[in-house]
Order: C-alpha cells, then structure tokens, then sequence
C-alpha cells in the first residue's frame, strides 16, 4: 500500500511516520527547499524575509538593516518564536518517544513580568492557595468537561477569578489557544488541553533548533519512505468521489491513500471543490486562523541567571480584540544549544492578535513595543549588548484557532481515501502537539475505515 503526503510539516512528517511504522510506503512532497514547514529553522540570510513570506509572515522592522544583519547574522533561527508545552506529555515528544526517537530539549517553568519579576509565577504559598481549586477544574469529570466546552473563560472567570486565580485564568487559556479574546476561549478545551500537559515541563526548545523534531522524523521516515523536497503538489487527482492519486510537475503519480497537510484554507489550490459537498466548502474556507507578532533579539552579553527561563506578560486596556494582549519572552535560545554563536544569546519573544491585527502594520507594531517594553522589565540596558532584532507578523499561527465559534475538522474528509493531518484538524492540543497528535487521528481513522 502506497501513500502519498502532500507537506513536509510536522503534522505531514509525522503522520509519515506512523504509516510507515505500519508498513505502508510513503512518499512526502514538500513544496520548499527545506523541511519543517512552520517548524523550520535557517540562517537569517537574503532568503529569509522571502521565506517567511510563503508562511503568511512579515517582516515589519529590523535595527539595523536586515542587509547587515544578514553580513553579520550567524544565528540558527525558526520562523518566529516557538515554544513546544508540555514536554513529554505533549503530543510531540510522545509521538517521538512512540518512534523510540529522542531529541534533546531544554525545559522549564514560567514566571511572570508584573510590577515585579516573580519566578516561577507560582510560589508555594500561591500554590497551596489556588492549586485545590484549579484541581477541581482540570480534574472535573468528562460529562462536566464536554458540559464545559460550550462555557467561555470569560464566564469561568466571573465565577472563579479572584486574585492570582484570576491571573493564572487569564493568562493560560489565552497562551493555550493564542487567543486573547476570552469570551471565544472553551473553557473546557482549555482544561482538557492542560490536563493532558501535567507532569511535563510546562515549555520546552529542541537542542539544534525546532528543526530538530523534523530531522529525527525524517530519518525515521527513510526506513521506507522517500521525501522529495522542492516539490509542489498541483492537484489531488479524484474519480468518482475517491482520491486517486496527484499531479506532480507535469506527471501524474497514483497513491492508495492521499494526506494533505497544508493550510486548509487553501486545499480547493490542490482539490476542486466540485468534488465535495458545497456546505462542507464553505465550511473549511471560513475557518480562520491564529496570529502573532513574534521577535529575536541577538545578544553578546547576558545575565545568565536568565538562561532557559521563559516569562509571560499581559498589557491590559488595550485596542486589542479581547482588550488584553498576552505574550512571551524566552531565553532557551542560547550558544549552550547551537542556535547562537559562541557566548551569544537569543532572546525569543511573541504577542498575541488576530490574524486582522497581524495583517495591520500599525497594530502590529504597537504590539512590537509592548514586547520591547517587557524585554526591558526584564534587561533594563539590553541595548547595550544588542547585535540586532527583528519584528515579524504572522496571521497563520495555528491553522486553525480552537475556539468555541471554530470547531475543527475531523482527519477524515467527504471524499474516500483522502484525509487531512496538521495543527488544522480536530486533534489534542495546539501548534506543533496537535500536527504531532493528527497522525494518531488519522490512523485511528483509518482503522475504523478497515474494521
Ligand atoms: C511564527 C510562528 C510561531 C509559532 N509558535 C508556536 C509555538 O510557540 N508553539 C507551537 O506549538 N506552535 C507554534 N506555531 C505553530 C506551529 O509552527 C504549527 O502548528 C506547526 O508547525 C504546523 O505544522 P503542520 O505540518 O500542520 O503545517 P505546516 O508546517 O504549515 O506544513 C505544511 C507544509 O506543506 C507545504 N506545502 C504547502 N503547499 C504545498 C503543496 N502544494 N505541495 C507540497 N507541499 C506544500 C508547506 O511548505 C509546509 O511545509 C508557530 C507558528 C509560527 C509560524
């Protein structure tokens, strides 16, 4: 049985990879020069600002000059901030653990930029006092979890949020989905999602890069799977109402089984919608995505107390769907774990928007100064050491934003043999956990297809 994956993502790689456990052959098509979709990682060079561009990103300032940054630049860099939750119990490193892979990452808790630093967010008095109720939230039964998906944050909130039990409410659900609009927020999904992350590191950063994850599954893949880079996929072949095969350049190739892994609001490139039933089509073309404004900041000298930790922060009253705008600064980026030269540091950081923000120049850097206003909080002169740093915006995050007004697809599409995988489709978690997850989703499909 042969299998086609159209992506080179983690959730095309991945999915690979479970078939070929399976002993399916599997050919992955990935339309880019380099493997990892959202999840690669390069050299900040002339190709970059292009680059970013095919994934629906920006570049909206630099200091100084992207060329000199380019002549100077020896960092390894993904597309923008990317933080993995959970650890070991995220999606991701289960599924490599599942393949007998391992990659090693640096993990760690959160704390948080206020008025003051407080590392970890948590301290033990905070614990003893919010922990039992916030217990009795995730740890509510499945029928009062399913009850809770129709319930919104904001109106947990109300009930529940007082003192730091209302920041934790406020800022958790927001960096789960990145959503800063409460009232779209499940309260449910936000439970169930950090219910399955307890016991993990709460974020973590590959040693080597993010690229690291898709390496090791490429590798995996090799057993019996071919992946051909810098290969577009122009359509997806269908006869009578079952996928037969694609269109590769200008030759026809013929699958068993075909997985599209790209955005789905851009699968009718690939599929003719005619093929499938119109309410559905309209379905998929309206479900919308996630946005961000993410930054590096390059470094020759830093307090290394700050290695490895990660912050959040949230700007209240503020134009912002959701009138707070939530984010991250992160310090896993470090010459410790090859992404930086000798003694340099990154420092990686990101803000929440709507994807109509992202796209929106003006909000976009309104929300690069409140990354740098927090930076600052906490390296008051990091300008002093500064090489460089970049601004981006991007308004395809997370395929699709799991949220109360979006439900998900399912893996399985109206259309037989052909299914969808990646952060788009209705697996667990979010970002790379849930492309990582969608491979489980789509197996579990195909198994009930056989029985
Ligand atoms: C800036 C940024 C920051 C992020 N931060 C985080 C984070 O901190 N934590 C987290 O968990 N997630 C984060 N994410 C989300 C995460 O990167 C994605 O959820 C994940 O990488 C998506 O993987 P995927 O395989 O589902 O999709 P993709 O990575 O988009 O893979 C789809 C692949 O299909 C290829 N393709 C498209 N069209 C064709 C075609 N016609 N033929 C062949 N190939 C094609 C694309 O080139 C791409 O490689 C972030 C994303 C971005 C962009």
């Amino acid at each position: 049985m042969k299998a086609c994956i159209i992506g080179g993502g983690i959730g095309g790689l991945s999915t690979a990879s479970l078939l070929v456990k399976r002993g399916w052959k599997v050919d992955v098509y990935e339309r880019e020069k380099i493997l990892g979709g959202r999840a690669l990682s390069c050299k900040i060079d002339e190709n970059y600002e292009n680059l970013i561009k095919k994934f629906e990103m920006k570049l909206i300032s630099s200091n100084p000059s992207m060329q000199e940054i380019y002549d100077m630049a020896e960092y390894k860099v993904d597309l923008g901030f990317h933080l993995v939750g959970g650890g070991k119990k995220g999606g991701c490193i289960k599924l490599l653990k599942e393949l007998k892979t391992e990659i090693k990452y640096a993990g760690s808790k959160l704390g948080f930029i206020g008025q003051q630093i407080k590392y970890p967010i948590l301290s033990p008095k905070d614990k003893f006092s919010i922990l039992p109720r916030i217990f009795q939230l995730l740890f509510a039964r499945k029928s009062k979890i399913e009850e809770m998906k129709k319930i919104s944050m904001e109106e947990i909130i109300e009930k529940y949020g007082k003192g730091k039990m209302k920041l934790i409410l406020e800022l958790f659900p927001r960096l789960i989905t990145t959503v800063n609009d409460l009232s779209r927020i499940s309260a449910g999904e936000t439970f169930f999602a950090q219910r399955e992350l307890m016991g993990g590191d709460p974020v973590i950063y590959p040693y080597g890069g993010l690229s690291s994850i898709s390496n090791a599954l490429a590798k995996y893949i090799h057993k019996r799977g071919k992946i051909f880079l810098n290969k577009k996929v122009n359509k997806i072949l269908i006869e009578d109402g079952k996928a037969v095969g694609i269109e590769v350049g200008k030759e026809e190739r013929i699958y068993e089984l075909i997985i599209s892994t790209i955005p789905v609001q851009h699968f009718f490139t690939i599929a003719d919608e005619k093929e499938f039933p119109e309410e559905w089509v309209n379905y998929i073309k309206n479900l919308t995505s996630t946005g961000s404004v993410v930054s590096y900041h390059a470094l020759d000298e830093m307090d290394e107390n700050l290695l490895n930790k990660s912050f959040v922060f949230i700007e209240r009253n503020v134009d912002f769907e959701g009138n707070s705008v939530v984010g991250m600064v992160d310090f896993k980026m470090n010459y410790k774990n090859g992404v930086a030269p000798n003694k340099k540091y990154l420092i990686q950081s990101y803000a929440i928007c709507s994807p109509e923000e992202a796209k929106n120049k003006s909000k976009a850097m309104e929300l690069a100064e409140i990354i740098e206003k927090n930076i600052k909080k906490l390296i008051p002169d990091y300008e002093k050491n500064m090489e460089w740093r970049i601004y981006s915006s991007i308004w395809h995050l997370d395929g699709v934003a799991k949220t109360i007004d979006s439900i998900k697809p399912d893996a399985k599409t109206p259309v037989k043999n052909l299914y969808f995988a990646g952060d788009c489709v209705a697996s667990k978690g979010v970002g790379v956990n849930c492309s990582a997850d969608s491979a489980n989703l789509v197996i579990k499909n195909l198994e009930k297809e056989k029985s």
